[in-house]
């Protein structure tokens, strides 16, 4: 995923420049302007600097972190650390995506549909949310319409979300061994139960290679591997409990 990142200029109306809190929700949006593109939409996000009033004469407070275009491209407008002007009251708490579509239903192109899924992985990776119940709707926040086709079609919304619950891997693999493959862009998710499996720390014995994240989901240590080597690099994946001494639980292979 190519992430263009053209920052707006720090002003009252649509990046404020306040340190985001805790993240624990993603926000998905419509740009409600069927066939504009992400860059357009940057743009106007930074044209509110100037103070601009709606028809009521109220000044407008609109941007988001990331807006996605028809082409699955990608423009980052707020940094992660910084609220976005998107998603209300969940404002403080959230990372909002908008996403650019070509018609006034708001459906969003397969490419753009592609590229939400994959961010939205990054980010359940990146603050350890789970992709069923963190992210959420404009919509589920404040009941305005929007992402329009996802309040029409929940279903759409639902298998979304479990689309990008796959993209991460999680449930797929439980207890392995032996070498496992993990592709370049992807995630593998490793799942370690049994007695005291939530106390484990997963670590890899090479330096390099992936990056380990630990998810916490009930009584079972989930951990996703994350590659960041050159192809063919490989490093034990260890599990070790208080006081112990690492345990090799399978070898991770970078594809
Ligand atoms: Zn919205």
């Amino acid at each position: 995923m190519n992430i263009v990142k053209d920052l707006l200029t720090i002003n009252p109306y649509s990046r404020p420049g306040t340190k985001l809190g805790k993240v624990t929700k993603i926000a998905v949006h419509y740009v409600g302007n069927p066939g504009t593109s992400a860059q357009a939409n940057r743009n106007y996000f930074e044209s509110l600097k100037a103070g601009s009033r709606d028809s009521k004469g109220q000044f407008v407070y609109a941007s988001s972190h990331y807006i996605i275009g028809l082409g699955g491209e990608v423009v980052q407008c707020i940094p992660e650390s910084e609220v976005s002007y998107a998603t209300n009251q969940a404002n403080p708490y959230s990372i909002s995506i908008e996403c650019c579509h070509p018609s006034i239903d708001g459906k969003f192109t397969v490419e753009t549909e592609q590229t939400l899924a994959e961010l939205c992985a990054a980010l359940c990776l990146r603050y350890r949310l789970d992709p069923i119940g963190d992210i959420v709707r404009h919509y589920d926040v404040t009941g305005k319409c929007c992402p329009k086709y996802y309040v029409d079609h929940p279903d759409a919304f639902e298998a979304f979300r479990q689309r990008v619950k796959a993209i991460m891997g999680t449930d797929i693999q439980s207890d392995t061994s032996g070498t496992v493959q993990i592709r370049r862009g992807a995630y593998y998710t490793a799942k370690f139960t049994g007695v005291n499996a939530g106390k484990l720390t997963v670590t890899a014995g090479t330096g390099g290679v992936v990056t380990v994240v630990p998810i916490n989901r009930g009584a079972d240590k989930l951990a996703a591997i994350v590659p960041i080597g050159k192809p063919g690099d490989t490093t034990g994946i260890y599990t070790t409990l208080p006081g112990g001494k690492p345990m090799k639980r399978f070898v991770a292979q970078v594809i």
